[in-house]
């Protein structure tokens, strides 16, 4: 059977951005075992114009500037004339919110590109006919695409089977199964007086875990009872 990886192309005008965020911890160990692979695609090297440029004056007297659709439209052209993509993603603020739902899905997936706007954004013809999904990563508003790219790619990522040593940690995470996650605790068991939980010493495995769905429970109804109400 063909080990599960994903491929990841991201489009940007600021490839430099990216490269840090890759380069550590579980995503690098991931690309390392050939789980996945990241790809960085410079937007202006798709763009005819002499200066490189890649975006104008909006229509309409607008201030800022928009991405134009030519280079986009190239960049998008020269991926999926190699392979077929399951995604096309755009990150923007005013798209629905990201989440673990979107991550475990997004993490079943083959090919994806994602793309980064900057500047007012993308001409929105972009949006209307060349991206199949478009994801915001909260309601703020980032200077580019490339940080809400390294979000969803780092979150997609560690849900690979083998990203993380043990397997079992990524679905017991916050947001799988809609509770967030239990306090956890380590050595020493008492720390000037602030003590662990006598339980977690227990070694009763049964109690314990009774006691961390309650402890997750309890969590969830005071921080985000959203997403009790979710599960309904
Ligand atoms: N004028 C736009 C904001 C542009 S911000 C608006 O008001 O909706 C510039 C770029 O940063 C966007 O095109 C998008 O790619 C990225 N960006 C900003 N905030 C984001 C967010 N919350 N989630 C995902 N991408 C975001």
């Amino acid at each position: 059977m063909k080990r599960p990886s994903v491929r990841i192309d991201i489009i940007t005008v600021l490839p430099e951005l990216l490269n840090g965020p890759f380069s550590h911890s579980i995503v690098k160990r991931a690309i390392d075992k050939g789980l996945a692979e990241i790809y960085l695609h410079n937007l202006r090297d798709f763009s005819t114009d002499k200066h490189r440029s890649v975006d104008d004056y909006p229509y309409g007297g607008e201030p800022g500037m928009v991405m134009g659709i030519e280079p986009i439209e190239r960049a998008i052209q020269s991926l999926t004339s190699e392979r077929s993509y399951d995604e096309i993603i755009f990150t923007t603020p005013d798209a629905p919110t990201y989440n673990q739902k979107t991550a475990n899905r997004l993490s079943t997936l083959e090919n994806i590109i994602i793309l980064c706007g900057h500047y007012k954004g993308v001409d929105q013809r972009v949006r209307d006919h060349l991206v199949t999904m478009e994801l915001s990563i909260g309601d703020y508003v980032l200077s580019g695409g490339e940080i809400a790219a390294a979000v969803i790619t780092d979150s997609i990522i560690r849900l690979l089977p083998g990203a993380i040593s043990d397997t079992v940690s990524a679905l017991s995470d916050s947001y799988q199964d809609n509770l967030l996650s239990p306090p956890v605790y380590t050595r020493p068991a008492n720390f000037k007086g602030w003590k662990v939980p006598e339980i977690l010493l227990s070694g009763h495995a049964a109690k314990i875990d009774e006691w961390k769905h309650r402890k997750a429970l309890e969590k969830t109804k005071k921080l985000r009872p959203d997403l009790l109400e979710d599960e309904k």
